[in-house]
């Protein structure tokens, strides 16, 4: 894929984050991987005015490469990741209503459903608290997502990481739905978790359906 069909590809699902209802103003932010580092959005610059050569090129150090504006406050967050996912060529940080609900309990997202499978476990952890931005964060954000595509970020919102910018913007969209729908049956009553069992035949079903 050449970097311009990306840079094309990273503006689309930012506007996609918007129609979803998965953004917040200006608070979400998307990467994606490129040789030498990524391609990022920039800090406080509204989707909608948002255009591909507006995104910045970063070493995984946080150095500007490429872009005049300033880069996403959660850069160190989508540097993280890329460094120690190789399978991640994409990340995206978001603030959906209810993932960030849940994530302001600061609880995990149970195997309430089979569809918890789809971040990768039988869970979908929340990260602990940690100042906006800070090296901190991102260290609890990657060790959050150990053997998972997706987390919660305690009182702020969550991450999900993908093959592609478009890869994350589904299971973004899917991890949002999920957090509906768990904060829906709470409000019920107490929902019945899967066992461990249950959840290992549901990711073997979905490696056979090659999700
Ligand atoms: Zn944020």
């Amino acid at each position: 894929m050449s970097e311009g069909t990306l840079r094309a590809e990273v503006v689309q699902v930012c506007r996609a984050l918007n129609e979803r209802g998965l953004n917040q103003g200006t608070s979400g932010n998307v990467s994606a991987r490129v040789a030498g580092g990524m391609l990022i959005t920039p800090s406080a610059v509204p989707y909608q005015e948002l255009g591909p050569d507006d995104l910045l090129r970063l070493d995984l150090d946080g150095r500007v490469l490429e872009g005049a504006a300033r880069p996403s406050t959660e850069w160190r967050i989508h540097a993280a990741i890329l460094e120690a996912r190789p399978e991640a060529g994409a990340v995206l940080h978001a603030h959906p209503p209810f993932c960030t609900a849940l994530a302001c309990l600061r609880r995990d997202i149970p195997a309430f459903h089979y569809m918890v499978a789809v971040a990768g476990g039988d869970s979908i952890r929340c990260a602990p608290y940690a100042t906006f931005g800070s090296a901190a964060l991102a260290a609890g954000v990657h060790a959050a997502l150990e053997e998972r595509t997706a987390c919660l970020l305690a009182n702020h919102g969550m991450v999900a990481l993908a093959a592609s910018p478009t890869g994350a913007l589904e299971l973004a969209t899917e991890v949002e739905a999920l957090a509906a729908q768990y904060a829906r049956a709470l409000q019920i009553g107490t929902p019945v978790i899967l066992t461990a069992d249950e959840m290992a035949d549901v990711r073997e079903a979905f490696r056979d359906y090659g999700r």
